[in-house]
C-alpha cells in the first residue's frame, strides 16, 4: 500500500534545477529573477466536469499542465514552475505512473518545474498553480486592445468541440478524423513560443478555452471596445472541412477547449506578427478588427452581417451550461 509520502516521493519528486528548494519542505523557495514580474495562474480540472471518468491518465497529466501553460502563453510569460494539488480516490501505482509521465513530458518540454503541492484522498480533482516571468510592461493584458487593432487567432479552431460532439453521439465521422479531433481535445498544445514572440508586438491576448466569441468578449469588455469578426476567415483546419457549414461556424465560434491564442495588434504590426508566428512555428490568421463602438459583430466573407442570435451560440459557463 502506497502511503501519501511514498506517493509524493515516487511520482512527484525530482531534483530541482530552477528552484532553490523544491518538493519536500513546508514551502518551496524560488530565486526571484531581478527586474522581472511574476505571472501566476491557477486552473482546476474536476472529473466529470472537465474530463470524462476513467480518462487516460497520461493524457490527463498532459492536459492539466497544458491548460495552465496556455494561460502563461496568453500573457506572454516564460514558464518557470508549478505546484500540483491532487485529490485522488485511491493511490493506484499504474494511474500515478502514467499521469506523472504525461505531466512531466509537458513540464520538460517547457522548462517548467514541479516545486510542491498537496495530496489528499477524495474525488479526482487536479489543481495546478503556475508561475512564469515577464519583463514589466510587456504582459499581453486583456484590457490593452485598441480601436483599429487587427484581431488574430493562432492555429485552428473547433476540433476539440468536434471530438466532444462525437463522444455525445451528435456527429459521426471516420475513425482517422475522430482520432485527430480527440488529440486536440485531450492533448492541447500550449502556445508558449507564440506568446513570447508577440511581446511588444501584440496589444491584448487571451487563450481560447471557452470558445472564441466568449473569450474575445473578455478582451472587448476589459478594453471597453467592440469588434467585428469575419466568420469565413476563421481557421478551421482539415478536420472540420467535412462538417456542414452551419455546424462548422458554431464549433469555430463557440467550441471551447481549443487553447489557441486570440490576440490584437495594430495594423502597422502585420508583418511583425507574421514574423513572430514564423519564429514560433505557429500559424496565425487575421480574423477581424477591434472597433470603438461596443459589441461584437459577425460578418461573412462578403461583408454581410450575420445575426449572432441566429447561430444560437453560447460560451461555456460552469454555472449556466450543462
Ligand atoms: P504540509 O504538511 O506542509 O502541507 P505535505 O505533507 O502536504 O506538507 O507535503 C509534503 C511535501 O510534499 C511538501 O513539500 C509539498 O509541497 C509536497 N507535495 C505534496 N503533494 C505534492 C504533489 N502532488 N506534487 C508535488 N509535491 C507535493
Ligand atoms: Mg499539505
Amino acid at each position: 500500500m502506497l502511503s501519501e509520502f511514498d506517493l509524493i516521493s515516487r511520482y512527484f519528486s525530482r531534483p530541482s534545477c530552477y528552484a532553490t528548494l523544491g518538493v519536500g519542505d513546508d514551502c518551496a523557495l524560488l530565486p526571484p529573477c531581478p527586474g522581472m514580474q511574476m505571472a501566476i495562474s491557477t486552473d482546476m480540472l474536476v472529473e466529470g466536469r472537465h474530463f470524462f471518468p476513467y480518462a487516460d491518465p497520461e493524457k490527463l497529466g498532459h492536459k492539466c499542465l497544458a491548460v495552465n501553460l496556455s494561460d502563461l502563453a496568453a500573457m506572454g510569460a516564460t514558464p518557470r514552475a508549478f505546484t500540483l494539488a491532487l485529490s485522488l480516490p485511491e493511490a493506484n501505482p499504474n494511474w500515478l505512473a502514467a499521469f506523472s509521465e504525461g505531466l512531466f513530458a509537458v513540464a520538460d518540454a517547457h522548462g517548467c518545474e514541479l516545486i510542491g503541492g498537496d495530496t489528499t484522498k477524495g474525488p479526482l480533482t487536479i489543481c495546478i498553480t503556475i508561475f512564469g516571468e515577464i519583463p514589466p510592461g510587456l504582459a499581453l493584458r486583456r484590457d490593452a486592445a485598441q480601436a483599429g487593432d487587427d484581431i488574430w487567432v493562432s492555429g485552428t479552431l473547433g476540433a476539440a468541440r468536434m471530438a466532444l460532439a462525437v463522444y455525445r453521439h451528435e456527429l459521426s465521422i471516420d475513425v482517422a478524423m475522430q482520432h485527430a479531433a480527440a488529440a486536440r481535445l485531450h492533448t492541447p498544445t500550449p502556445r508558449i513560443p507564440l506568446g513570447l514572440a508577440l511581446r511588444g508586438i501584440a496589444h491584448a491576448a487571451i487563450d481560447i478555452s471557452d470558445g472564441l466569441i466568449g473569450d474575445l468578449g473578455h478582451i472587448l469588455d476589459r478594453s471597453k471596445l467592440g469588434g467585428t469578426l469575419n466568420v469565413d476567415a476563421l481557421p478551421h483546419g482539415d478536420i472540420l472541412a467535412v462538417l456542414p457549414p452551419e455546424m462548422r461556424r458554431r464549433f469555430t465560434l463557440a467550441g471551447g477547449d481549443d487553447y489557441e491564442l486570440c490576440f490584437t495588434a495594430p495594423t502597422t504590426n502585420r508583418a511583425a506578427v507574421l514574423a513572430a508566428a514564423q519564429s514560433a512555428a505557429t500559424a496565425v490568421t487575421r480574423v477581424g478588427t477591434i472597433d470603438a463602438s461596443p459589441g461584437l459583430r459577425l460578418i461573412d466573407a462578403n461583408g454581410a452581417m450575420i445575426n449572432l442570435q441566429s447561430l444560437a451560440l453560447s460560451s461555456f459557463d460552469h454555472f449556466i451550461s450543462s
